[in-house]
């Protein structure tokens, strides 16, 4: 079966995706299962924490090792699974965290691209049905913007270490689909969200301390810098859009976004009043060990590509979002504390 498509066989389908412990690829592989994909799931580490959660929450994706920073594990893992699409979700996906540990970031964020496409070159799939790429590209590549909205022909102007990494991986699969002919395509997504989302990030540090003020767990949230403006979408609408790039019979880059945008201080408004507090101010501090080195002050991007050419449609709004996500921390918060949800 070695080099063989499932797809031209007309067996399920078959995909390979890293970062299958992250938000994405938690979304993307509940997304391809019902597809009737056959997903396998690269995991890293000898014994990741994360994955006794993705055992009982995704029984169906198959976990084999691997690490970006390491080609042979790529090509290992890739030949185990001999997949018909790899999506690249895997990163070190945190700004703040890229300027603290920025040869990091750009190994893996950067560097890790390369491995990917070069695993994917040596495996190859199909003669007359290669491999089919993803990379996870990024609206951070816009930085300090050029206009606005960003469309895929903004020139990039990278604002952090994570930016800097996104841009080398993205520019090194338009050169690989050019050098070698592959099907390669990037999702330049903007920021999405959702439960999964992790603590660190802004959107779910604000509904989860929300939700833990509203229950009396917690006093205060400290924010860094409440100006700057998101374009925020929702991760369960943001994966089929990647998908859908992929049954494209050209590969290319797409811009996925909602076109509006919001500032981190409209963001705690409407999740303090999500749970009736109007006063969130008193409830607010900032601290500048949150600020960045560098700012991206203001995104907001135009799928129109992707609407038009991949049919795409966010379906989740921001009010939604936000309501989505205080729903679900407040019941996760009352649920670890033993206490009822607020009616
Ligand atoms: P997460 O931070 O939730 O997940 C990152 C994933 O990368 C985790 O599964 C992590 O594994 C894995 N990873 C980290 N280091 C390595 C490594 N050395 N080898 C293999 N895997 C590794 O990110 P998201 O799910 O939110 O994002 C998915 C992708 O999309 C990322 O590439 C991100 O940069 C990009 N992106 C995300 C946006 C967003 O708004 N969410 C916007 C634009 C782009 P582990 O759990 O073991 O650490
Ligand atoms: P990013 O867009 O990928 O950097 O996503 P984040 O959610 O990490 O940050 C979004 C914006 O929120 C950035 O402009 C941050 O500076 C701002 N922000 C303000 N306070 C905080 C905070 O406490 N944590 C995080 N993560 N971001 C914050």
């Amino acid at each position: 079966m070695a080099g063989v498509s499932r797809r031209l066989l007309c067996l399920m389908p078959t995909a390979f995706v890293t970062g299958i412990t992250g938000q994405d690829g938690q979304h993307l592989a509940e997304f391809l299962h019902g597809q009737g994909y056959h997903v396998f799931g690269m995991v890293k580490g000898q014994n990741n924490p994360r994955v006794e959660r993705i055992q009982a929450e995704l029984p169906f994706v198959e976990l084999v090792s691997g690490d970006l920073a390491d080609l042979p594990s790529l090509v290992s893992a890739m030949e185990a699974c001999q997949p018909d699409e790899v999506y690249n979700l895997g990163a070190i996906s945190f700004v703040a965290l890229s300027f603290s540990q920025a040869e990091l970031t750009a190994n893996i964020s950067g560097l890790g691209v390369l491995r990917m496409l070069e695993a994917v070159r040596m495996v190859g799939g199909a003669k007359d049905n290669p491999i089919r790429f993803y990379q996870a590209s990024s609206s951070e590549m816009f930085g300090q913007v050029r206009e606005t909205p960003q469309t895929e022909l903004t020139p990039f102007h990278p604002r952090s270490p994570y930016g800097c990494a996104k841009v080398f991986g993205h520019d090194i699969v338009v050169n690989y689909r050019e050098s070698y002919g592959m099907h390669a395509s990037s999702g330049i997504l903007f920021n999405h969200e959702g439960p999964r989302r992790g603590i660190e990030f802004v959107t779910r540090k604000v509904t989860n301390a929300v939700a833990r003020i509203k229950l009396g767990l917690q006093d205060e949230v400290v924010l860094g810098n409440l100006d700057s403006k998101r374009d925020w979408g929702y991760a369960g609408d943001y994966v089929k859009g990647m998908w859908l790039m992929l049954q494209q019979d050209q590969p290319g880059d797409y811009v996925l976004a909602t076109g509006e945008t919001h500032s981190i201080e409209e963001l705690v408004q409407r999740a303090f009043a999500e749970v009736g507090i109007d006063n969130w101010a008193d409830y607010v501090r900032q601290d500048p060990k949150f600020l960045r080195p560098a700012e991206v002050d203001l995104l907001i991007g135009d799928a129109t590509k992707a609407r038009t050419k991949l049919g795409w449609e966010p379906e989740v709004d921001f009010p939604a979002l936000v309501k989505m996500m205080v729903a679900h921390d407040l019941q996760l918060e009352a649920a670890k504390a033993g206490l009822p949800v607020p009616g």
